[in-house]
């Protein structure tokens, strides 16, 4: 019997649909974190469970923790190169290759987190960062938010600019350079030799992350004044994802990674923001000499006009820096308003 032509057409459309439902896409993902860094690790991990779940196992998402590929900060080439399809890590990483992408991490007495996300997702930040991300030949999305960082852990109470003059700090990146600016001696140490250098007096202070990550390091055993945050107010994870990999992908399982992406993004920050709350409760309670400090105004000032003078003389070396820069100074200057009278007043009136 020879079928007509039209159902031929129709059975082979539909095998193919169903051949397609079918194939299994098999991704893998180098992570900058080691295999129990929570909460970091935590978001490449949910998003993985995510789109295998909504995929119905059409799409897996292989793990590696730096222990396994030993390229912890080699991330971005590892996925532009294609060998990997996909990373997690935090975008300021790359300032040395490429500058423009440094402020989609967090910028000093830049967006705050809720600020951020809304930048990112309704404001403009997003298509920014894919165009910045472009010419390295990745996509580039949020990958969860650790909010504010702490200003760091000081041994001693820092009371004017002299008591920085020499300070031996470990503190990174552009907030490094706008402390040495202050004097600061800065300093580079490995993690994991932290603790001691700081019991030793090899340094004076140091910022790490917050409370949720700050207790497992035990600098709040030798160091009692806990400084405020300035110079990472939202600093933002980032998923990167080889374009040509995303390209492949069917449009339904491109869609399933684009939603897992974004929300394991936002629930790093609500768990971080739990075992920021969680951590704090605890040191304060066991280490109650601990002060919680805010540096004055005299050094909050300085920092100010050092960093002003730092972004000034990097944008005129980047016009893409100077409108990523630019693009969230008009959003702050938009949204700041709005965050004053809504939770800082809220808060501010309701301490408990
Ligand atoms: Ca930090």
């Amino acid at each position: 019997m020879k079928l007509p032509i039209k159902v031929v057409l129709i059975v082979s459309l539909l095998f193919t649909a169903s051949f397609s439902q079918e194939k299994v896409y098999k991704l893998k993902l180098a992570t900058t974190w080691g295999p129990t860094l929570s909460p970091l690790i935590d978001s490449a991990k949910n998003m993985a469970a995510m789109a295998k779940k909504m995929s119905n196992g059409r799409l897996i998402i292989k793990i590696d923790a730096s222990n396994k590929h030993k390229a912890p900060l080699g991330i971005l080439d590892m996925v532009k190169g294609g060998h990997y399809d996909m990373g997690h890590s935090a975008s300021y990483y790359w300032k040395g290759k490429d500058i423009a992408t440094l402020p989609f991490t967090s910028m000093p007495f830049g967006l705050t987190a809720p600020e951020q996300y809304a930048w990112f997702y309704y404001g403009g930040g997003l298509e920014l960062m894919q165009k910045v991300y472009s010419k390295h030949k990745v996509l580039s999305f949020p990958g969860g938010s650790t909010g504010v960082q702490m200003g760091g852990w000081f041994k001693k109470e820092i009371k004017t600019l002299d008591d920085l003059k020499g300070l031996k700090m470990r503190i990174p990146g552009f907030a490094g350079e706008i402390m040495a600016n202050l004097g600061v001696q800065v300093t580079n140490i490995a993690p994991g030799e932290l603790y001691t250098a700081l019991e030793r007096n090899n340094l004076d202070a140091l910022e790490w992350v917050g409370p949720s990550m700050d207790i497992n390091m035990g600098f709040h055993k030798i160091a009692s004044f806990y400084y405020t945050g300035w110079h990472e107010p939202a600093s933002e994870m980032q998923f990167i994802v080889n374009k040509k990999t995303f390209n492949k992908l069917p449009a339904d399982l491109q869609e399933i990674l684009r939603v897992s992406m974004r929300l394991a993004a936002y629930d790093m920050y609500a768990q971080n923001y739990d075992m920021n709350a969680t951590a704090w409760d605890k040191i304060k309670a066991d280490f109650p000499d601990i002060k919680v400090k805010t540096f004055p105004k005299e050094i909050m000032d300085a920092m100010k006009k050092a960093n002003k003078e730092l972004r000034t003389s990097l944008s005129a070396k980047s016009f893409e820096l100077k409108e990523v820069l630019d693009s969230q100074d008009a959003y702050i200057k938009k949204a700041r308003a709005w965050s004053q009278m809504s939770d800082f007043l809220y808060i501010k009136d309701n301490i408990q």
